[in-house]
């Protein structure tokens, strides 16, 4: 295992010049990942060890404190008073070698290759808006794939805007709405090594149709626990509270220093949920990040254009099983890589100790006082599933806090009592209607002198 961090400075590397020292642009221009820059900012990827990158990092943090000129050579730099940052994000991540995925059944699978589609994607798929059920605010864009994908081949004239042509030493890529395509030889390898639990392939078409493709689907969806897995939101609805874009990261020790304008993050890993898998090797989890929802004025600008020229730029999670990463390890040279999920015996554990911190209980009457959640079934219908999660980042609602069987019937109120100071958030369904959307309530406070309070259906 190497591990890595990458810098994105503040400004693109034709600008270095501007913002640092001459010497160091020659040095520095090593480090640059032209692939992953662009003209508003330039990336560098530093071995964790090296000392340049302390270097650098030190210069940039005393050059946005302002105290450029304050001394050394290094403050020469930079005009007086400049507080500008100049890093926009510094990240660490590690890179996993066959050996160190040995021992882990399931492990993360992220493609380095994006391959194009042909347009016009409308050949491909049919777009559906899907309206939030109780927000005018908010919903959802989905594609439905009908026909074949179709691929850019080499012979196409253009550039794709999203993604490159596919390359005949190629053996495993995703499209640009991350779908996963396969070389003839790597699906022949795969449907003898799984035999009885081959995925469906599907022929993808390419637009020079110079080796046959392959389209691989899921084989099932794993639940993603979130805590632990940090899926943060990044904004949501704001109308009903709903993340519109959640990612999957980690903020470093480093983030939580004040007046910090830079994103410091630490690699994020997933945490399985302890259900057994399904069959197969190649499964998708339940949770994605990137864009999950749409603010509904946007939605109708798609509905103008239901051409689905807009791709969804959320992703899923690929998981992929021992055996296939020892498949792609000896058959499929490049292009891919893979990261350990968190072990399911840890996730287990950890579970027990969350759900243990918060747990709810039956009241008998109504005993709201201080850190309780106290909520009342305003509805003329019983309820049976109820959730409470902090009202943080988290998109993981966890556990129903009513027992099984247990009907909260009009009137009743049910305490969670044991909450830690702060904001929840708290959704509840009916138990006789599948297809009545439930009900929330977003942001409720809960403290020491707050008794937190809400009425279902108000
Ligand atoms: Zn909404």
């Amino acid at each position: 295992m190497r591990s890595f961090t990458s810098v994105d400075l503040a400004f693109s590397w034709q600008e270095a010049s501007r913002h640092l020292p001459r010497g160091w642009i020659t040095v520095l221009s090593l480090y640059v990942d032209p692939a992953q820059s662009s003209t508003l900012s330039a990336r560098l990827i530093f071995p964790n060890d090296d000392v340049l990158l302390e270097e650098l990092l030190d210069f940039a943090e005393s050059k946005a404190r302002g105290k450029a000129g304050s001394g050394g050579f290094l403050g020469m730099f930079g005009r007086k008073g400049d507080s500008s940052p100049l890093l926009r994000a510094v990240r660490r991540w590690n890179d996993y070698d066959f050996a160190d995925l040995q021992d882990h059944p399931v492990v993360q699978l992220l493609s380095d290759r994006t391959i194009g589609l042909a347009p016009p994607l409308s050949q491909i798929y049919r777009v559906e808006f899907e309206a939030t059920p109780d927000c005018p605010g908010c919903g959802q864009v989905h594609l439905h794939q009908q026909h074949a994908l179709r691929v850019r081949g080499q012979a196409d004239p253009e550039p794709g805007l999203r993604g490159d042509a596919w390359q005949p030493d190629v053996a495993i890529a995703v499209t640009e709405n991350h779908e996963i395509v396969i070389s003839e030889r790597l699906r022949r390898l795969w449907a003898e090594m799984a035999v009885h639990e081959s995925p469906p392939f599907a022929p993808v078409e390419m637009s020079d149709d110079t080796q046959p493709l392959w389209q691989v689907s899921p084989q099932g969806t794993v639940g993603v626990m979130a805590p632990p897995t940090p899926l943060q939101v990044l904004d949501r609805c704001p109308t009903c509270g709903r993340p519109l874009t959640v990612a999957l990261s980690m903020p470093s020790p480093d983030a939580l220093r004040p007046n910090l304008q830079t994103i410091y993050e630490e690699e994020a890993l997933l945490t399985l949920d302890d259900a057994p898998l399904p069959a197969g090797d190649l499964w998708v989890t339940d949770l994605q990040e990137g864009r999950v929802r749409e603010l509904t004025e946007t939605l109708l600008g798609f509905a103008d254009y239901p051409d689905p020229f807009y791709v969804r730029p959320s992703r899923p999670f690929w998981l992929i099983s021992q055996r296939l990463l020892r498949l792609l390890h000896e058959h499929a040279p490049g292009g891919w890589r893979c990261r350990p999920v968190n072990a399911l015996a840890i996730a287990a554990c950890l579970v027990v100790l969350w759900a243990a911190a918060a747990c709810g209980n039956v009241g008998t009457g109504v005993k709201s006082g201080a850190n309780t959640l106290t909520v009342i079934n305003g509805v003329d219908g019983p309820i049976c599933t109820l959730h409470v999660k902090r009202a943080s980042s988290q998109t993981f609602w966890g556990r129903n806090r009513l027992e099984q069987g247990q009907r909260l019937a009009m009137g009743e109120a049910f305490v969670v009592d044991g909450l830690a100071a702060g904001h929840y958030d708290v959704d509840a369904f009916l138990c006789d209607d599948d297809t009545h959307p439930g009900y929330g309530r977003y942001d409720v406070p809960v403290g020491p002198d707050v008794a937190g309070a809400w009425t279902i259906g108000q």
